[in-house]
């Protein structure tokens, strides 16, 4: 693994046909109604990797595969992914073959990496139906260990349960158990189709808490770059798509910000080499087939691009930032953004501590982010004030960072420094600042704590937080006063209000002077004055 970012990561996936890199995307193969070639796939596109069905290669083509090898057939010498078939299963129901065949039958044309016969779980079934359809998925994959014969073909054991999250929980602990080398999460095609990208979230991060978190996890059926770097963030590291190709048929454009018609096109807002040289004018004008390859096309490139994008975001740690543009170009994946609020434990365990740039805060949806949930723990279990200090001084961010050396603090520590050292030492400054609420003045320079920016006026949501973390310090610590530097154009009554009914509750001194009211020179001496009056105390 080379970079992590949330719960991605930039990693090398060993097959016996070469190294790929992930995230990565399969574009499915269907050899008979193929508008790409897979070796152009690999030559122009760059697709490392194709998927196919293993169970209508044998419906189809018979032991013509296996004869010949996979690779051979397919004229394409990149990694080979194949499905078993279990989702012709979902979609035309019974499939006549049992699970020992169609384990043969790839072992025999030579996969790279390939599928158990599970039995997917789709999303309108009650869950005694889903229950069903994870036991038997259970069964068959401890079985399977049984029916193999090749150890250098890596195997994908599916998680099932649909969007009964307790049974994807223990289809996920009991597969993860078993010795596959990569899973894979079962039906979201439906969930995804009917835009519960909500629902999707809580699916793919329950699988992810309970199977072995080095295992590479494959979304089946996610083919629209406008999920992608939702999905990856979660933790999802192969995809496949049959979507380029089934749009391209329906006349559909695909782009990481939605999908259009090819009629309703003026202009295209994509740069690949098929839509920099063509007018959607022009597409029209040709013949179905023509059409359908041209989309096709620019339906690869769609993917691959949103694929490079997401991957240099998550080397330059700012893969929070891609989603939160990506989620704005539909409510329901903004939707979905939204239930990262619910599993931030989660992402707080397995992002990295430190990156190498700093974090932009855009608006509420920020507070979710693993570095503000991370400082939360640390600051609430492990911190408290430095000894002998009583009162509590809290001054409002500054514009530039870090606190302590911004020209709104200078003038502050000028009052600070007229004060007798033996007085100076009691006093304790705070800075209240979104997003991460309270800094201590000793800790400003910690990571990320200076290294953000933070977009202004601060959101509502974002001053109750700041808010409830400067009551929170106030009643776990034993300050004797508090003062408040106030400012109500930035930050409404809240966090003075906030401050007040906590020294209340504690029955301590609450002072505040507020901002912008009175002249610097005014407050700078009403503050020399509280803070001695409440030293003498
Ligand atoms: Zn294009």
């Amino acid at each position: 693994m080379k970079e992590k970012d949330l719960l991605a990561r930039l990693g090398k996936l060993r097959t016996k046909s070469g190294t790929v890199e992930t995230p990565l995307l399969f574009p499915v193969i269907n050899p008979s109604i193929q508008p790409v070639s897979p070796n152009r796939l690999k030559e122009e596109f760059g697709f490392e990797a194709i998927i196919t069905n293993a169970y209508i290669l044998k419906k189809r083509y018979l032991n013509q595969p296996i004869e010949m090898g996979l690779h051979k057939f397919l004229g394409y010498d990149g990694a080979v992914m194949t499905d078993s078939g279990a989702y012709q299963i979902l979609i035309y129901g019974g499939v006549e073959v049992d699970q020992a065949e169609i384990v043969n039958y790839q072992e025999g044309i030579g996969s790279d990496i390939a599928t158990i016969l599970d039995i997917p779980t789709g999303w309108k079934v009650t869950k005694n139906q889903a229950s069903l359809t994870v036991e038997e998925t259970l069964r068959r994959a401890k079985d399977f260990f049984k029916i193999k014969t090749r150890d250098d073909i890596l195997w994908v054991g599916p998680v099932q349960g649909g969007r009964h999250l307790d049974l994807v929980t223990k289809s996920a602990l009991e597969i993860g158990r078993l010795p596959f080398q990569i899973h894979a999460l079962g039906s979201p095609t439906e969930v995804m189709e009917s835009y519960r990208f909500d629902v999707l979230v809580d699916m793919i991060l329950t699988a992810k808490k309970n199977l072995p978190i080095e295992r590479p996890l494959h979304l089946f059926g996610a083919g629209h770059p406008i999920m992608f770097s939702l999905a990856v963030a979660l933790g999802c590291d192969l995809f496949d798509s049959a979507a380029y190709a089934l749009y391209a048929r329906e006349k559909r454009y695909m782009t990481e910000n939605g999908t259009w018609r090819l009629s309703e096109l003026d202009y295209f807002p994509c740069q690949c080499p098929k839509c920099s040289r063509e007018t959607p004018k022009n597409v029209l004008d040709k013949s179905a087939k023509e059409q359908e390859i041209f989309l096709a096309e620019h339906n690869l490139y769609a993917c691959s691009g949103e694929l490079r994008r997401i991957k240099q975001a998550i080397r330059d740690g700012r893969l929070w930032e891609y989603v939160e543009i990506r989620v704005h170009s539909h409510p329901a994946l903004l939707t979905a953004f939204r239930k990262l609020k619910e599993h931030k434990d989660l992402l707080e365990k397995h992002n990295p501590t430190v990156k190498s740039s700093g974090l932009f805060f855009s608006d509420s949806e920020g507070l979710s982010r693993p570095e503000v949930t991370h400082y939360r723990e640390r600051i609430t279990k492990r911190y408290s004030h430095p000894k002998g200090s009583r009162i509590l001084l809290l001054a409002p961010q500054t514009y530039n960072k870090p606190f302590h050396k911004a020209s709104e603090f200078q003038k502050i520590q000028q009052v600070l420094k007229r004060l007798e050292s033996s007085m100076l030492h009691k006093i304790h400054v705070c800075f209240y600042a979104a997003p991460f609420g309270v800094i201590p003045l000793e800790l400003d320079e910690v990571y990320p704590l200076s290294q953000h920016d933070n977009a202004t006026p601060v959101e509502d949501a974002t001053i109750r937080y700041v808010a409830s973390e400067v009551a929170n310090l106030i009643m776990r610590s034993n300050y004797e006063a508090v003062t408040l530097i106030h400012d109500p154009q930035n930050w409404s009554d809240q966090v003075k209000n906030a401050c007040k009914k906590s020294c209340l509750t504690k029955g301590i001194k609450f002072s505040h002077l507020v901002l912008k009211e009175d002249s610097t020179k005014n407050i700078l001496t009403r503050l020399e004055m509280i803070l001695r009056k409440n030293l003498s105390e």
